[in-house]
């Protein structure tokens, strides 16, 4: 950010890596929070799309992610003082790289030490983010336990998902998971943006090994362990719907095709599900894109040890 646009940003706001003039008002526009207990000494906060959780510690508090903006991240951290209002936020654990959801640690708790699997720090480094604060702690391969402020988690990396070193966090005493924009209530994501569909299935299958019954994503609502495994079988048939209509002549650059082809052939078995008709046919037409194009980049064509954890 050059000094010229830091000085027509607000006093206490980062730009991530926009480059027109700010300030963005919309960025930095103040969202309501909704913060409840989940189990034990874990929280989930939520500004209605987004979700994430918080755990409160002997000394102080564990924040999972910044939430989606510079403004969305100070009204996280003022969630958390209500709900915690003699705790301090010390440590912050970052799912992915994504903006939108580790973005802006520097505007929730910038003094936090930060914790991060070394395949997201790396992404965070080069994109030297305004805002996006690089990890002060990382971890390198599949699992690694941690003992913090009285709070015992797990942190893992089941081999490539969604983003860069996207991992789940285990806390084994609350029996709870949580992980972002994998598994979410609904179909997928519009068109699955940095999803790596191959090793996608078998990556979040391996998390069904370990012992939890509940599931905290990145958006929308918790679930449990039926969720998470109707929410996967929804990915196995895409795939298999995606190399049929491949095989039928679908053109998936024709909109009007794809859009056909999905109601005729998923409406039966997924219509019911959240944002079907919003978003089904784009998950189609990115399957087939896959399946023609063999995926993107190392991620994309990664092949995942099945072993559970
Ligand atoms: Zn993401």
């Amino acid at each position: 950010m050059s000094d010229e646009h830091a000085d027509k940003a607000s006093a206490c706001d980062h730009c991530g890596i926009f480059t027109i003039p700010g300030p963005l008002a919309v960025q930095s526009a103040w969202r309501d929070i909704t913060f409840e207990p989940v189990r034990d000494n874990i929280w989930t906060a939520s500004e209605g799309i987004y979700r994430t959780i918080f755990v409160e510690g002997r000394r102080g508090v564990i924040a999972f992610d910044t939430l989606t903006t510079p403004g969305t991240a100070r009204a996280y951290g003022a969630a958390i003082q209500r709900a915690l209002p003699r705790k301090k936020l010390h440590t912050i654990v970052y799912s992915h790289e994504h903006l939108d959801h580790t973005g802006y640690a520097a505007d929730l708790a910038p003094d936090a030490d930060i914790l991060a699997h070394e395949l997201c720090d790396r992404v965070i480094r080069a994109r030297r983010s305004d805002g996006q604060l690089p990890a002060t702690e990382t971890f390198s391969g599949e699992r690694q336990a941690y003992e913090l402020d009285g709070v015992r988690f797990e942190l893992l990396y089941p081999g490539p998902t969604h983003g860069d070193g996207n991992i789940a966090a285990y806390f084994p005493d609350s029996k709870l998971l949580f992980m972002v924009d994998t598994v979410i209530p609904g179909v997928g994501y519009t068109f699955f943006p940095d999803w790596h569909l191959a090793p996608y299935v078998p990556a979040m299958r391996r998390l069904l090994s370990l012992d939890w019954d509940i599931f905290v994503p990145g958006h929308f609502w918790i679930t449990d362990r039926k969720g998470f495994e109707a929410n996967l079988q929804y990915y196995d048939d895409m795939a298999e719907v995606a190399q049929d209509a491949i095989a039928k002549g679908i053109d998936p650059h024709d909109w009007e095709a794809v859009t056909r082809y999905t109601q005729q052939n998923l409406d039966g078995r997924w219509g019911h599900l959240f944002r079907f008709d919003e978003y089904c046919a784009m998950n189609l037409s990115r399957y087939m894109q896959h399946f023609l194009t063999g995926g993107w980049g190392i991620e994309g064509n990664y092949h995942v040890d099945p072993t559970p954890f």
